[in-house]
């Protein structure tokens, strides 16, 4: 793995919902080395455990990371100004594998799982994005997605935006019209079960970003395991920080 530990100048930590901000930090090195998928580990004050986040987008020499307040560390993140300087490790992990992706590739997006969703799509030629979201307040990013993609569907849980229902019944459908050679996915886990499934059903090459509790990010401390049926782990177990977060869709154990 080819991470760096860096004190990156924060360019913008802005609110673009309830609850979720905006934060651009500087570091020209590892905007370099990172790609899409990928995530960064930022310390928050005090907490010993930094936070996993997922790469949004990559400029020249920045980062833009779109988070969640959850817990005590993102809300620390959240009151973080232009100018100061967060302690971050990255970029971590495997991202999405886009050689020789086909045009036609279906990227899913479920509520916060859609950030790293963005630098993949502009890492593709011409996708279309099936994003999903539990009511209009909570949609993010639908711009971005916009200039990036060819199309874009917006799915809410209770119809206030977009497709009453949930991102997969417009994946049916673009299967159906057969629009979709490549299944990318982030987002709750049964919502990627349930991305998996159809994939398989219809034999679509599909990966997926897992979402994990971590501890040190880096694959030492081990506590981000999750069940893979990739006999290169030999007791069963990947870990999401170093393996993942993206896996092949068929070598997951949904549990
Ligand atoms: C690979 C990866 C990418 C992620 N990308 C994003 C992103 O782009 N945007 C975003 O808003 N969130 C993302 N998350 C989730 C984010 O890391 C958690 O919401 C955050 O760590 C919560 O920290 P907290 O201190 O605010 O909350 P607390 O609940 O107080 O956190 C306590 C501990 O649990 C861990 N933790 C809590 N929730 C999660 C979780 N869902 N996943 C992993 N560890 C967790 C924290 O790291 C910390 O060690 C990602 C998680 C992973 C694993």
């Amino acid at each position: 793995m080819n991470y760096m530990e860096r004190v990156c100048p924060i360019a913008a930590n802005e609110p673009i919902g309830p609850g979720f901000f905006d934060l651009t930090v500087q570091s020209a090195d590892m905007a370099r080395a990172a790609a899409c998928g990928q995530f960064v580990n930022i310390r928050c004050g005090a907490k010993t455990l930094r936070r996993p986040i997922s790469i949004c987008e990559i400029g020249e020499d920045t980062l833009r990371l779109v988070y969640e307040v959850k817990g005590e560390g993102t809300a620390w993140l959240s009151q973080r100004k232009a100018g100061e300087n967060l302690e971050i490790l990255g970029p971590l992990g495997q991202g999405f594998k886009l050689k020789n992706a086909p045009e036609n590739a279906v990227l899913i997006g479920g509520g916060i799982g859609t950030p790293p969703m963005l630098q993949t799509a502009k890492a593709l030629k011409n996708p279309t994005a099936i994003l999903g979201f539990r009511t209009r307040n909570l949609m993010i990013l639908a711009d971005d997605f916009a200039a990036a993609c060819g199309a874009v569907h917006i799915c809410t849980d209770d119809g206030s935006f977009g497709h009453h229902g949930f991102v997969t019944d417009v994946l049916k459908q673009k299967i159906a019209e057969g629009t979709c050679g490549l299944i990318l996915a982030c987002g709750p886990i049964p919502m990627l079960k349930n991305v998996a499934a159809i994939a398989e059903e219809n034999g679509i090459p599909c990966q997926v970003s897992l979402e994990q509790r971590m501890g040190c990010g880096i694959g030492a401390c081990l506590t981000c395991a999750c069940k893979n049926k990739n006999p290169m782990y030999v007791t069963g177990n990947a870990h999401v920080c170093k393996n993942g977060p993206v896996f092949n869709a068929k070598e997951v154990i949904w549990e």
